[in-house]
């Protein structure tokens, strides 16, 4: 190539990255857009600009986002606020503009990291996703699993058994961001009774409490069920789907802000598990005779005396170990009094449908403890941590 030539192409490169840089100062467009634009191949094009109704503004169709990552496993100093691509749809998937996404106790698992569990990094977190299908407009929320829907365990409604089964935010990207992708038959439309932040807190929980008490425990009504943890997400779900049910609810909680809240929810006895014993009281108000049902999720810090409080025949079902995974049990216990001991992870996509039909009638009402910008997702999952909050606590995109 002649010499003059490539000084040629080389003006022509610095021209365009100027006009570039001019368009984006004028227009206003953030630093990242601008990157990108000036990125895009070392050549300059215009921005695609479109209309957008929701916000009433107009924007661009770009290549990045913003999104809170992290690349390592570790605390919540790992959670970065950054530029990300965003994500592009398959031939099956849809493309979802978040605008509410709930933080579950799934994602301080996953972002600490679980033995034999690799995640794809750089990974976004965030297991439930209320948002607009940036296509059509339409309100929804996002299914949190994902199953292939043909298996024998997806046919029966055990979609979480699913050899396929995945999480949005677990073993795939989620909500913590701008967009979001999902499989088509994910996308559930929503009205207008809730707000984005109010839809994003009910998915994960209800589905988790339905599963934990309608599917595995199959509590009736006039049964009594001992809910730890009134202010966590399960718990504020667990509280109202048992009184729905007709059932006697006792709980656990701290404070007497959260005490009167979970009063509020239903409870018919709260126990400050700070001052009692709860397995005292539990029998105290049964009358010696103990619990039908336990809704544990909090692991060693309360196993013994969950199952110290069950009545006869009674179950305990199990969704979870915030305070560690490895309890003990004395076993004659169990066999002699023959309690049962029933795992639940997540639940079917039918139940799903189910639950949210109540939420939509107003029977179990989300319950929003707080909502953080996007960028401070960080300080989000450290009040989860510090057990601050009674009901969820939501990213608002
Ligand atoms: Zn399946």
């Amino acid at each position: 190539m002649a010499i003059n030539t490539i000084e040629r192409a080389k003006f022509v490169a610095r021209r365009e990255q100027i006009d570039a840089q001019r368009f984006a100062q004028t227009t206003g467009m953030n630093r990242a857009i601008q990157h990108t634009v000036l990125q895009r191949n070392n050549r300059w094009h215009p921005p695609i600009i479109q209309p957008d109704l929701a916000y009433g503004r107009s924007f661009c169709m770009m290549e990045t986002m913003k999104a809170i990552v992290f690349k390592e496993h570790g605390g919540v100093d790992k959670l970065i606020y950054t530029d990300i691509p965003t994500p592009k749809p398959g031939p099956r998937e849809v493309l979802v503009r978040v605008r509410a996404c709930a933080l579950n106790h799934l994602d301080i698992w996953v972002r600490q990291g679980m033995p034999g569990v690799r995640i794809p990094m750089p990974h976004v977190l965030g297991c439930d996703t209320a948002g607009v299908v940036e296509k059509t407009g339409q309100k929804v929320l996002i299914a949190p699993g994902i199953s292939c829907g043909q298996c024998g365990y997806c046919k029966d409604g055990w979609d979480s058994l699913c050899d396929q089964y995945k999480i949005m935010g677990f073993q795939v990207n989620g909500g913590y961001a701008e967009f979001a992708v999902c499989p088509a038959q994910n996308i559930i439309p929503i009205s207008d009774r809730w707000t984005f932040e109010e839809w994003a807190a009910a998915p994960l929980v209800s589905l988790t409490a339905w599963h934990m008490l309608m599917t595995r425990a199959t509590l009736q009504a006039g049964e009594t069920v001992l809910v730890h943890a009134a202010g966590s997400g399960v718990g504020t779900a667990a509280i109202q789907l048992a009184k729905w049910r007709g059932a006697r609810v006792i709980t656990t909680t701290s404070g007497a802000e959260k005490i009167a809240f979970a009063k509020s929810l239903g409870a018919d006895e709260v126990i400050d598990y700070t001052k009692e014993d709860f397995s005292k009281v539990v029998r105290h108000l049964t009358a010696g005779k103990g619990v039908d049902v336990v809704l544990e999720h909090i692991g060693p810090e309360t196993w013994e005396k969950s199952l110290a409080s069950l009545a006869k025949k009674g179950r305990l079902v199990t969704c979870g170990a915030t305070s560690g995974p490895t309890v003990t049990m004395d076993l004659r216990f169990l066999f002699v009094r023959q309690l049962s001991v029933l795992g639940c992870y997540m639940g079917g996509r039918k139940e799903l449908n189910e639950v949210l039909k109540l939420v939509q009638a107003g029977k179990i009402k989300p319950v929003v403890d707080k909502v953080y910008p996007l960028a401070e997702a960080a300080a989000a999952q450290q009040r989860m941590l510090d057990r601050k909050n009674f009901g969820k606590i939501i990213l608002k995109i």
